[in-house]
């Protein structure tokens, strides 16, 4: 059955999915096909797959640190510990980091680490006039903040139950303000990789409406509302996914692959210097000549500093040939050949990053989890499979009368 006939037949049937809610559809011919949304298929196919990347994502159960500490004759100010947000946030907390800085007399600075967090760290102490070095046992792209997915995700793995402190949500709050307006003003230049893409979500049926507040967790009320974007829910007829309804939001994204290059080509360009060098105790930092050191080590503050609240969250994504055709990302689960699979997908310059299984706090190793490979790739293989292209000049319409749009967010931030 070729898709045009799949589509007249009403698509029932697809991998076991069908088009749940759907009861009452039919095509129409010759209408205009204002309702349908062109998107460019990812093809998906163990073919195409080029690499699996693994980063740990550098979690405190009380959320990050930006604080500052006196050692010996030096101040360090410590800006550590970003879980899932260390590409959204980065920016703030730098700058929250520039502000205890300046609380010093020194014009002098030496940065630790030279991922997102240091670098962004860097580049807000050169704009108050800093002279910086970084000193870094990596840098891109062995760093983690290459591993990311980095969408705008300010809140994700940031902070455990109940390690929530008044202070620290003014921090956070002062932090995503800053980072959020940074990254729009480098969106859309081509040389920093940060873009606003729709992100498309599979939905078997329409959201449940708000009646009672946001449930408690651990993040709930952190993020001003206007940064969680305005989410559109696409009815059956109005969208090409393999099921009866889809929401759409535009999301801000990054290629660390990119942006962390141009970021390290930025520091030098305002007469940074990067050193590689790698610390084993705060002894070894006595050794700098500059009075103030910014500490952004991410996991490395655990053996570096102590703080054993410090853990790992490993996470892996698996890359398809990269597509420039496609300009967004979408993300859903779907019956597969053996069993329910799901996968998001975000396109890069260097591939279509899969996401969706293989996340495991606590876990330290590199290895990739060859079973969530396989998990995502189906996911995606089978989702995009699915995923109908409606024929020009053809649109499938619902007889059902729409209800409204809810105010939702329940997948906001789901990916990273
Ligand atoms: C799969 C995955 C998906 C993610 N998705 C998102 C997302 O969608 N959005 C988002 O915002 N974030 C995301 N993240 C999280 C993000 O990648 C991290 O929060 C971020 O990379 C932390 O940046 P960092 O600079 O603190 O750490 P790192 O990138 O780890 O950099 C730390 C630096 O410190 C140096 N260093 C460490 N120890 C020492 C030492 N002893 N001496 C000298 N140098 C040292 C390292 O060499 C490195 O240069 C994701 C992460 C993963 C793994």
């Amino acid at each position: 059955m070729d898709r045009r006939t799949l589509l007249k037949a009403g698509g029932v049937g697809l991998f076991g999915l069908g088009f749940g809610g759907c009861a009452g559809r039919s095509t129409e011919t010759a209408q205009p096909a204002a309702a349908t949304i062109p998107l460019a298929p990812v093809k998906a196919s163990w073919d195409r797959v080029i690499r699996t990347t693994v980063g740990l994502r550098p979690h405190r159960p009380s959320g990050f640190v930006v604080k500052a500490a006196k050692l010996d004759d030096k101040m360090v100010v410590h800006n550590y510990g970003h879980g899932g947000a260390g590409h959204s946030i980065g920016w703030g907390t730098g700058s929250l980091a520039a502000d205890l800085a300046d609380a010093q007399d020194a014009r002098r600075a030496a940065v630790l680490g030279c991922g997102t967090v240091g670098l962004t760290a860097a580049r807000q102490l050169q704009r108050r006039g800093y002279d910086v070095t970084i000193y870094t046992a990596a840098v891109p792209p062995y760093t983690t903040s290459n591993m990311a997915w980095a969408a705008f995700t300010p809140t994700s793995g940031l902070i455990g139950r109940g390690g929530r402190s008044p202070a620290w949500e003014a921090q956070f709050r002062a932090a995503v303000e800053i980072a959020y307006r940074e990254l729009q003003l480098l969106a859309g230049r081509d040389e920093y990789g940060i873009a606003w893409l729709n992100s498309y979500s599979t939905l078997e049926s329409l959201p449940k409406e708000r009646t009672a507040p946001p449930r408690e967790s651990q993040t709930a009320g952190l993020l001003p509302e206007y940064m969680r974007g305005s989410r559109e829910i696409l009815g059956p007829g109005e969208h090409p996914f393999p099921t009866a309804y889809a929401s759409r939001r535009p999301r801000l994204r990054i290629e660390p692959s990119v942006y962390l290059d141009a970021l390290m080509r930025d520091i030098r360009l305002f007469g940074a210097k990067i050193v590689l060098r790698k610390f084993d105790s705060p002894r070894d930092l006595m050794t700098l000549d500059e009075p103030l050191i910014v500490n952004c080590t991410a996991l490395g503050s655990r053996e570096l500093f102590g703080d054993e609240e410090l853990t790992p969250v490993k996470g892996q994504l698996t890359f398809l040939v990269p597509q420039p055709e496609v300009d967004y990302g979408f993300g859903g689960s779907i019956d597969g050949p053996n069993g329910r699979v799901r996968a998001s997908t975000n396109p890069r310059r260097d591939g279509i990053a899969l996401s969706g299984a293989g996340n495991a706090p606590g876990e330290w190793s590199l290895t990739p989890n060859e079973d969530a490979v396989r998990q995502v790739v189906q996911g995606a293989i089978s989702l995009s499979q699915a995923i109908l292209a409606v024929p020009a000049g053809e649109r499938m319409v619902t007889a059902a009368p729409r209800r409204p749009a809810p105010a939702v967010d329940d997948f906001f931030d789901r990916e990273s």
